[in-house]
Order: structure tokens, then C-alpha cells, then sequence
């Protein structure tokens, strides 16, 4: 499983990252960075949460 950034829609809001803080860091730039390339099994369902409730769906799945 790969995540994928629309660096345009993300605000910086920062929920991801308190969520899933082993996947989703926030850049100086205040665009989310996604730390790892494939998601451990084990933080999926994480991650698949912090995706589908990102109020401004800047989060996908690859
Ligand atoms: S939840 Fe969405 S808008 Fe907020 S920091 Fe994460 S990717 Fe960006």
C-alpha cells in the first residue's frame, strides 16, 4: 500500500499525523510528508481511516 499527496489540497492541518505519526510527517513547508514507501501491514487500517477522513481529501491510496 502506497499513499499519495495532493500537496494542493492538503492545509497543513496536521490530523494525519496525530493519527498515523509512523507514516504522515508535516513538512517545514506545511504539506504533509509521507515517511515510509509501503505501509506495514500492521498500520493499514490506520492509514485507511487517516485517508478516507481527511476533511480536505488530499489523502489517496495508490
Ligand atoms: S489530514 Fe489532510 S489536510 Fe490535514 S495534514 Fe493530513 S493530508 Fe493535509
Amino acid at each position: 500500500m502506497k499513499i499519495l499527496v495532493n500537496e494542493e489540497m492538503c492545509i497543513g492541518c496536521g490530523d494525519c499525523e496525530y493519527s498515523v505519526p509512523q507514516v504522515f510527517e508535516m513538512g517545514d513547508d506545511n504539506i504533509i510528508m509521507v515517511r515510509v514507501i509501503d505501509v506495514p501491514e500492521e498500520l493499514q487500517e490506520q492509514v485507511l481511516l487517516a485517508v478516507e477522513t481527511c476533511p480536505y481529501e488530499a489523502l489517496s491510496i495508490a
